[in-house]
């Protein structure tokens, strides 16, 4: 069987564009196939420095991100915990890094996927769209290639030495690795979300901020997209399934007049009625995970490996710097660099690690609202969950209890991000977000953008992973050292 391409990629989001791109970079020979047609609807506004500064600029993608003229967001305002007030979380005490990266952008997904996908077709990956994949071709327990549709309804095969699967939640190809997907018993929730032509903003700078309120139900996303268009989504717990199933738009509504924070930011403001804004779109059961992120000859990337709660906005960093990591061990492989075990076990542990300190850190960020009164909120209470996630908020905790200057100084040196009450403005920083924990949520997010800038990490490696091969420079493959 002859493999006339060397990587095949399954979705053209942002994790199969990233993937793709960042093997053609390496002039290597790139099919991506994508069910739909470009420009097409997306969840997933609000991103992070790391995607936008980092990842981008490694694609060759970055400029012409920051002139589509998408919303600057330097952070994130949030009403949660039992403060009634709210706070606010700026990107832009990153440290070591020039201003301009720390921030990001809130981004109609239509438009910004096209991006990186135009890009990919660029930089010579071969884009089939209209193209949907219909299964994995394995062969002596090595995955060869795919069959798909083509747009004439006709069916093909592709082979390829490696194949990406990165279609998403969606995905019925992620079951050929690492069996069926591990659902979470705490990130259970439902999002029910839609659009409002306008929206009143925050006060500058914060007026392209995600603003997160948590409510009585459970918490209210707010981002603003254009003066013209706000995207406004609820997460709940999954027994209101029925409600919103029985009448979305009804349940939407309910929800935001629930929550006064958000409603009066909305008061007076017609809903949206331009497609594809003009529909209230429910999701369910999005986070979950696999025993296994790879077999020989294929890897899962972006939401078809795993998914984690939107309230920190990681799912487009997660699904890009994962399908980073899988185009390195493909690369590496290529060019002989790395045996294809070794790069994808590579592969594999930094994208669980990354995937990991997500998980915890929003484990503990959920525990802050504990509002006994809420069937939302105890439910979320800590003593409910398992081994691994108390830890995690063990180690949070610790930190914020000493309340040790010296602690808490160190931590957010490596935070990335400035944290300060809006109201009384009184210089104490909420202690959740300068836990170690967060440090590590943020560090793989700064080595990203270090490695695009400056082609490397400005410190000396982690003494806990001596031993890990090294990033190349160009950042699109493993040496060992
Ligand atoms: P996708 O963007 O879903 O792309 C997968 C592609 O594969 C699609 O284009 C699809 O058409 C294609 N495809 C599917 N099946 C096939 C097939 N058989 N053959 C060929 N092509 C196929 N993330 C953030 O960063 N910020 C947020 O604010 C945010 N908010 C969220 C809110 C909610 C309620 C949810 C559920 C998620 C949110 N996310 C957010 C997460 C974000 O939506 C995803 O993590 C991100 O879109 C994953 O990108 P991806 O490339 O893996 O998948």
């Amino acid at each position: 069987m002859t493999s006339p391409y060397d990587l095949v990629v399954v979705g053209g989001g942002p994790a199969g564009s990233t993937a793709a791109t960042a093997v053609a970079l390496r002039g290597h020979r790139v099919l991506l196939l994508e069910r739909e047609t470009f420009p097409r609807y997306r969840i997933g506004e609000s991103l992070l420095p790391a995607t936008v500064h980092g990842l981008c600029r490694l694609l060759g993608v970055a400029d012409e991100v920051a002139r589509a003229g998408f919303t600057l967001k330097r952070g994130g305002t949030l009403r949660w915990g039992r403060d009634p007030e709210p706070w606010r979380f700026s990107f832009a005490a990153t440290p070591r890094l020039p201003d301009p990266t720390a921030t990001a952008f809130q981004v109609e997904r239509s438009r910004f996927d096209e991006i990186l996908l135009r890009n990919a077709e660029r930089v010579g990956v071969e884009v089939h769209e209209g193209s949907p994949v219909r299964r994995v071709l394995a062969e002596g327990g090595r995955v060869r290639g795919v069959e798909y549709t083509a747009p004439d309804g006709s069916a093909r095969t592709a082979y390829g030495r490696f194949v990406i699967d990165a279609s998403g939640s969606t995905s019925r190809l992620h079951g050929e690795v690492g069996g069926a997907r591990v659902y979470s018993d705490f990130f259970r929730n439902l999002a029910v979300f839609g659009y409002f032509a306008g929206g009143r903003r925050l006060p500058a700078p914060d007026s392209g901020n995600i603003f997160c309120a948590a409510f009585d139900a459970g918490w209210l996303w707010y981002i603003p997209l254009r003066d013209d268009l706000t995207s406004v989504g609820a997460v709940i717990a999954p027994e209101h399934y029925a409600a919103v199933q029985a009448d979305p738009r009804a349940a939407w509504r309910d929800m935001i007049r629930a929550c006064p924070d958000v409603d009066r930011l909305l008061t007076g403001v017609p809903v949206a009625t331009e497609p594809p804004y003009d529909r209230v779109r429910v999701r369910k059961d999005y986070s979950y995970g696999k025993r296994s992120l790879w077999r020989p000859g294929m890897a899962l990337a972006g939401d078809a490996a795993c998914f984690v709660d939107p309230v920190l906005s990681s799912g487009v960093h997660l699904a890009t710097y994962g399908a980073l990591l899988a185009a390195r061990a493909v690369n590496s492989a290529l060019d002989g660099s790395l045996p294809e075990e070794r790069g994808f076990a590579e592969f594999e542990a930094r994208y669980r690690r990354e995937y990991g300190v997500f998980h915890d850190f929003l484990v503990a960020f959920y525990d802050m609202e504990r509002n006994e009164e809420s069937y939302f909120w105890s439910a979320k209470k800590i003593t409910r969950v398992d081994g691994d996630e108390a830890a995690a908020f063990a180690e949070l905790a610790a930190g914020v209890a000493s309340r040790d200057a010296s602690v808490l100084g160190a931590a957010a040196a490596g935070l990335g991000a400035a944290v300060d009450r809006l109201a009384t403005g009184d210089g104490r920083g909420n202690p959740l977000l300068s836990a170690p924990v967060v440090r590590d949520a943020f560090r793989a997010g700064n080595e990203l953008q270090e490695q695009a800038l400056y082609g490397g990490p400005l410190d000396g490696p982690d003494p806990a992973r001596a031993g890990e091969p090294a990033v190349a420079e160009d950042g699109l493959s493993w040496v060992l050292p």
